[in-house]
C-alpha cells in the first residue's frame, strides 16, 4: 500500500475528458419481478471477449438495477440514429409507459433497434455507486441501420465518414 493518498482527477475535467470517448446509446433492458419490461438508457456496453461471447454494462442503483440483478438476464438495444426522443425516454425517471417492443431468448427488444444482444450474468462487480454486470450473450441479430451516437455529451447523428485502414 502506498503512503502516500491517490491522486484524483477533478471531477469536471473528467466527465468533459470522458465524454470525448464516442460511444453508442443502448437501452438496457429486463423484466421484473412481476414481469414487466423496464429499461434505462446507458453508454457503458462494452464487448470483452469474442470467445465466449461476453460483454459488461456498468448500471447504478434504480429499477433497472434491481430488475437485472433479481432475473440475472439483460437484453442491449443498440439504438438508431433516429432514436434520440426514445434515449432520452429512458433516461428520464419519470418514464411510464414503455415503447414497443417484441419478447426475444425471454428478453424485451426494442422495434427498430440497430443491434440486439441477450445477455446471461455470470459475474457480478459492486464498484462505487455502479454494478458491472458481466454477461454471456445467449442470442444477438443486427441490421445495416445506422447509430445513435454519444459525444461531447451530445446526441450525434450516425458514426461520420469512415476513414482508409
Ligand atoms: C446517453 C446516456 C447514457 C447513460 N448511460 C448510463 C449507464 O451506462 N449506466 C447508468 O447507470 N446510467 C446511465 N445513464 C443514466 C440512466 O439512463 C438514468 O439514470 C435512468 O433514469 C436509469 O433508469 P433506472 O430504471 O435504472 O433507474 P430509476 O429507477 O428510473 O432511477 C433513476 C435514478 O434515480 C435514482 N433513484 C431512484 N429512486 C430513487 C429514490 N427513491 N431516491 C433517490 N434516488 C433514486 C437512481 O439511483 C437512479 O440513478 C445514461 C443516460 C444517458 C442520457
Amino acid at each position: 500500500m502506498s503512503e502516500q493518498a491517490m491522486q484524483r482527477a477533478d471531477p469536471l475535467a473528467f466527465r468533459q475528458a470522458a465524454s470525448r470517448f464516442a460511444t453508442g446509446v443502448a437501452v438496457l433492458t429486463a423484466l421484473d419481478l412481476h414481469g414487466e419490461a423496464c429499461g434505462m438508457t446507458a453508454n457503458s456496453f462494452v464487448t470483452i471477449s469474442l470467445s465466449p461471447p461476453t460483454v459488461l454494462v456498468s448500471v447504478k442503483s434504480g429499477r433497472t438495477h434491481d430488475a437485472v440483478s433479481a432475473s440475472r438476464r439483460y437484453g442491449v438495444n443498440v439504438l438508431p440514429e433516429q432514436a434520440k426522443a426514445l434515449s432520452k425516454h429512458f433516461a428520464d425517471r419519470s418514464r411510464e409507459a414503455f415503447p414497443g417492443y417484441d419478447i426475444v431468448d425471454g428478453l424485451p427488444r426494442l422495434s427498430n433497434c440497430v443491434a440486439f444482444f441477450a445477455c446471461e450474468v455470470i459475474r457480478t462487480i459492486d464498484v462505487s455507486d455502479h454494478t458491472l454486470f458481466i454477461a454471456e450473450v445467449s442470442t444477438c441479430d443486427y441490421c445495416d441501420s445506422l447509430p445513435l451516437v454519444f459525444f461531447s455529451s451530445r446526441y450525434h447523428l450516425g458514426p461520420g465518414q469512415p476513414v482508409d485502414h
